[in-house]
């Protein structure tokens, strides 16, 4: 038999040992993504999520030593540091910006290793005054939730996916912040925040290999590698906006631009298949399942709400600056082809889609013709 006494013992033990693998693995979690998102934010120049990921990893090796030390300094400095790293535009890494900002994060890590406890806890003092009426938790959330909004705006007003996941990591590192009492939540929160950097990093290089920037479609490469995997019954229409080089020459190319993008639009809206940016101003839709039969309907809706479509523009004046807008319109024509026994491979089917595209062309351009 064994006594209670004992048995309170081992089950005590067990959760000791079993909280120490849960924060050894916490631990090694929080670095390992620290250091990833550091290593991915150099390889994919992104800078804002470098300066970011440079505070992640101090504030973890802060948060793993545990030191008292340590953590006031990662509230009293982190948070400054973040909200300069938000409010920095995005720029070439050798800047004096940057320059300047590695120096104060030098400065931080130097203060908190070597200068004397009263020196920090004045420094503290200082910055804490800078929020009036807030205790140093709250200055310093209040400091990191301004950045996460800064980069949140900027991710609205641009769309780059690398503000959003500034923002959404700085959210993270707050939460760590606020939960700096708690030594697994708080490891917890910084491994959720490097974990969004990397997920941020590597989703913004898939978007930079797969998707077209202007057009905001899959592009040429997603194409080749969708080409690869069609199999069975299917159709390949190429695009190809009309009259387009004129257009850019009257208007300017910024106009034209204007022009891809809502083509792409209508594309997106009324093609009920997948479309891609070929290239230039040529576009393609790969027909699938039941959109096959279904092909020469929806091309010709597309071309009729290309048709229709008044698009704003500020076209260039001859002082080379952008007049006032004015409402465009612009056509497209189109050329299709099924697989079959004489187009047996997609290159097969996109040549003959080609060339039916030139015939709409040569009969006089905003039409469908199959091959
Ligand atoms: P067609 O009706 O026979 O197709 O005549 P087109 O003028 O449209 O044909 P062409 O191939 O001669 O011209 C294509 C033009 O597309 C040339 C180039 O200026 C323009 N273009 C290609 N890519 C872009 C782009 O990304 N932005 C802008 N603005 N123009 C582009
Ligand atoms: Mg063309
Ligand atoms: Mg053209």
């Amino acid at each position: 038999m064994v006594a209670i006494g004992e048995r309170i013992d081992v089950a005590a033990a067990t959760a000791h040992d079993n909280f120490r693998l849960s924060m050894m693995m916490l631990s090694w979690s929080a670095a390992a993504l620290a250091a990833l998102s550091f290593v991915l934010a150099i390889g994919f120049a992104r800078h804002r999520l470098l300066l970011l990921a440079t505070v992640l990893a101090a504030a973890v090796a802060a948060r793993i030593d545990g030191d008292a030390r340590a953590l006031q300094a990662m509230f009293a400095f982190a948070p400054v540091l973040l909200l300069i790293a938000a409010v920095m535009p995005e720029a070439r890494w050798r800047t004096r910006r940057n320059a300047a900002w590695l120096l104060l994060f030098a400065f931080a890590l130097l203060m908190t290793l070597h200068a004397p406890a009263h020196v920090v806890t004045a420094l503290d003092e200082f910055l804490i005054a800078l929020w009036p009426g807030t205790d140093a938790g709250r200055g310093a959330m209040a400091m990191v939730l301004l950045a996460a909004v800064v980069c949140l705006l900027r991710w609205i007003v641009r769309g780059t996916v690398a503000e959003l996941t500034a923002s959404l990591a700085l959210l993270a590192f707050g939460c760590a912040l606020a939960l700096l009492h708690d030594v697994e939540r708080s490891l917890f929160a910084l491994t959720v925040c490097g974990f969004l950097i990397v997920l941020g990093l590597l989703y913004g290089a898939y978007r930079m290999a797969f998707v077209d920037a202007l057009s905001g479609l899959r592009n040429r490469r997603a194409l080749d590698e969708a080409m690869e995997r069609l199999s069975g019954i299917y159709a390949i229409a190429m695009v190809d906006i009309d009259h387009f080089k004129s257009f850019n020459d009257t208007h300017g190319h910024a106009a034209g631009d204007v022009v891809l993008r809502e083509v792409a639009a209508r594309l997106r809206r009324h093609a009920g298949a997948a479309p891609y940016r070929y290239g230039g101003e040529e576009f393609c839709i790969v027909f699938e399942d039941g959109a096959v039969e279904r092909a020469d309907d929806l091309l010709e809706a597309v071309r009729v709400a290309i048709e229709a479509h008044a698009i704003r523009i500020r076209p260039i004046g001859r002082d080379g600056k952008p007049g006032k807008p004015k409402d465009v319109k612009v056509t497209a024509s189109f050329g299709v082809a099924d697989r079959s026994e004489k187009c047996k491979t997609p290159k097969d089917v996109i040549s003959a889609a080609d060339k039916a595209l030139y015939k709409a062309k040569a009969a006089g351009r905003n039409r469908v013709i199959r091959a």
